[in-house]
């Protein structure tokens, strides 16, 4: 997912817009990145770079939909996630250990690199079928959304226990 950056570079244009696709490979390093989760492919990536007499603006928004399983009952749940950004794209003489900046590399600019790192931020560290999901019986493993198992759950006392088998 890499933009030509060079109608920008010769102050051709001053706008670019894009609408690109992620590859095979990106999508091999999103499961990598994200192994819970699948991403429905190929997600689409919208924006534009911008030259704003001086500096670069990279602004990006995309959406992207993905299949996860409920952390507490283990159902596949269908998830959607919008990421919306703006990157400012480093000059010439920028250090390279500042993590700010994006760089262009031979006058194009990857556009999945920053993609990726939004959604290590913004994508949410479980996903539930529902917040009041009650997850799976810790013994016999039925998903406790669709009933009760009987099983009995609650810790009991041993003191009590002790006074059980003394009065049979
Ligand atoms: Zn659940
Ligand atoms: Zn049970």
């Amino acid at each position: 997912m890499k933009l030509d950056m060079q109608p920008l570079l010769c102050g051709e244009k001053t706008k670019i817009e894009f609408d690109l696709a992620t590859v095979p490979e990106e999508e091999a390093a999103l499961s990598e990145l994200f192994p819970d989760v699948e991403f429905h492919t190929p997600v689409s990536v919208k924006g534009n770079v911008k030259n704003m007499s001086g500096y670069m603006v990279l602004t990006v928004d995309s959406d992207l939909s993905f299949t996860s399983d409920c952390a507490r009952c283990t159902k596949p749940v269908d998830g959607e996630i919008k990421l919306s950004f703006e990157r400012e794209i480093a000059g010439r003489d920028t250090s390279r250990e500042n993590d700010d900046y994006i760089f262009i590399e031979d006058k194009k600019l990857d556009i999945f690199e920053p993609l990726t790192e939004q959604l290590l931020l913004e994508m949410p560290s479980r996903v539930l079928c529902s917040e009041d999901c009650k997850g799976l019986c810790p013994k016999c493993g039925k998903n406790l959304n669709e009933g009760t198992c009987g099983c009995e759950t609650k810790t009991t006392d041993p003191r009590l226990e002790i006074l059980k088998t003394l009065l049979k």
